[in-house]
């Protein structure tokens, strides 16, 4: 349920709406507004008669809410959300550019990649240490050396880093060297980290699972939510369809779905999305187009020899000439990069 309060409502009226509320047994989430104030009522009470909020002095408006998710839903939150990480901003009129390699492989390499994400005038720099690779003979990441690694290289080019955590006993180390949590695909029904994750006073990136709905995907966000962490960033990494072309299949209409469902900023990862480099800067463009607040890419200068997701990557001067033509598409549709 929410509950809109009148525009003058005051601090007086909100604390008796509120002790109502939760003498109903409802959970309180309040979002302050420019304008107004919302208060998310969490609790499922079917036979819930929402008169007995409507009629307290301060309220404006009382609605039952159909979807599952509420605090992710735009109904909960109207404006869209701006996540702020140091001096970088999700979700505004600026669109945040994320790249780097699939995995950091070693010194020289992240440094060299990183050096290309700061020259594209991009501010987070991505980079897998723990990877979750469909084969247990694959490389499974640097672990915590990784993670070193490239939080050397971003401090060296003053940049924000993202990275994967795949399971719960890796949040405290992850923590020490991350900006942004990756929540990877595969863990996007993984209840207990999500969980874990609500509790953590650092984003979160949360990809869609690799058959999940956006109704799902949704539910998963409004876990790390419920959680107290209100630092959520949803991305479309492209889902399993019977196209076999292409790795996966990227819902481009993902992105207004998500505009109109939920307040969350968006992020498009046209790389894993497809699967195939010739394919990236295309979807990049449209994404971009599209809506996106955000696009991820991966990168690599020697990707024959990437020790994960070569195919993929984009060579640095392909990524650079890419992020030229995102910053026209950006500038055509009122927003920058
Ligand atoms: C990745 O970003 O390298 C990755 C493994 O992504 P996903 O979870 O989308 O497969
Ligand atoms: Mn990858």
């Amino acid at each position: 349920m929410v509950v809109i309060l009148e525009k003058n409502a005051t601090p007086e009226q909100i604390e008796n709406i509120t002790k109502h509320l939760e003498a109903y047994g409802f959970q309180i989430h309040k979002s302050t507004g420019a304008e107004r104030t919302i208060l998310g009522a969490i609790g499922v009470k079917p036979n819930f008669d929402t008169r007995n909020i409507s009629i307290l002095d301060g309220v404006d408006e009382v609605y039952r809410i159909t979807t599952p998710y509420k605090l992710a839903g735009r109904n909960f939150h109207e404006a869209d959300s701006i996540i702020k990480i140091k001096d970088v901003e999700i979700g505004g009129k600026h669109i945040a550019m994320m790249a780097g390699p699939c995995s950091v492989e070693s010194e020289d390499q992240i440094f060299r990649l990183t050096k290309v994400v700061a020259q594209s005038g991009a501010k987070i720099v991505r980079g897998g240490a723990f990877k979750p690779r469909s084969s247990p003979y694959s490389f499974q990441g640097l672990g915590e050396e990784g993670l070193k690694l490239l939080r050397a290289a971003a401090d060296e080019y003053k940049l924000l880093v993202i990275t994967e955590v795949m399971q719960m006993d890796q949040i405290d180390l992850i923590y020490k060297y991350t900006d942004i949590f990756q929540l990877g695909a595969r863990n996007m029904q993984n209840y207990s980290l999500l969980k874990e994750l609500g509790r953590v006073d650092k984003p979160v990136m949360l990809k869609r699972g690799i058959a999940a709905t956006i109704e799902e995907w949704l539910m998963s966000a409004e876990y790390i939510l419920s959680g107290g962490n209100r630092g959520v960033i949803l991305c479309e990494r492209g889902i399993r369809t019977f196209e076999s072309y292409t790795r996966n299949t990227f819902d481009l209409s993902a992105i207004p779905v998500v505009h109109k469902k939920s307040h969350l900023p968006v992020i498009a990862d046209p790389s894993h999305a497809t699967g195939l480099r010739d394919q990236v800067p295309p979807m990049a463009r449209a994404a971009v187009a599209a809506g996106a607040d955000g696009i991820m890419i991966e990168i690599h200068d020697d990707p024959e020899n990437a020790l994960s997701d070569g195919p993929q990557a984009l060579l640095p001067e392909t990524y650079l000439k890419l992020m030229n033509e995102l910053k026209l598409i950006a500038a055509a549709i009122g927003r920058t990069i």
